[in-house]
């Protein structure tokens, strides 16, 4: 007998992150730079965590940074992701600055360790919706 996988959760879009998930369907990764002090941010935010000015731009990042930190999930959480484990949850450093978070791909879980090379990979699993992972670079 199998029983069949439910659907993977998605991200829940709001009117400050419509244009990063408008983004990741052209195929690029946006963080949000304050037009006052220059601080990059990401996830999209409303206000500067460093001058609390509401001004901002969106600039695409090139999309390599390094694993900050990671864990793997050996068992999963839910049963969308029962086919996917083990996988590594990455948090990772963009060149940019802002940390982003996702799963590696394209690598075995136990390679991954801090301070590894990665880079963007687009992943999409509905026809309106284009998610980010990491591989090694
Ligand atoms: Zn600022």
């Amino acid at each position: 007998m199998t029983t069949a996988i439910p659907d993977k959760p998605l991200p829940f879009r709001t009117s400050w992150t419509q244009s990063f998930w408008d983004g990741t369907k052209r195929g690029e990764f946006l963080i949000q730079r304050c037009s006052n002090c220059d601080t990059p941010r990401f996830p999209p935010k409303p206000v500067c965590s460093n001058c609390w000015s509401t001004d901002c731009r969106e600039v695409p990042a090139a999309g390599t940074g390094t694993v900050y930190t990671f864990t793997v999930q050996y068992r999963a959480g839910v049963p969308a992701f029962a086919n996917d484990v083990p996988y590594a949850i990455v948090l990772v450093e963009l060149d940019e600055g802002v940390r982003v978070m996702s799963d590696m791909v394209n690598c075995d879980a136990e390679q991954v360790h801090i301070g590894m090379p990665v880079k963007l990979v687009w992943d999409p699993p509905s026809e309106d919706l284009t998610m980010y992972k990491f591989e090694p670079a």
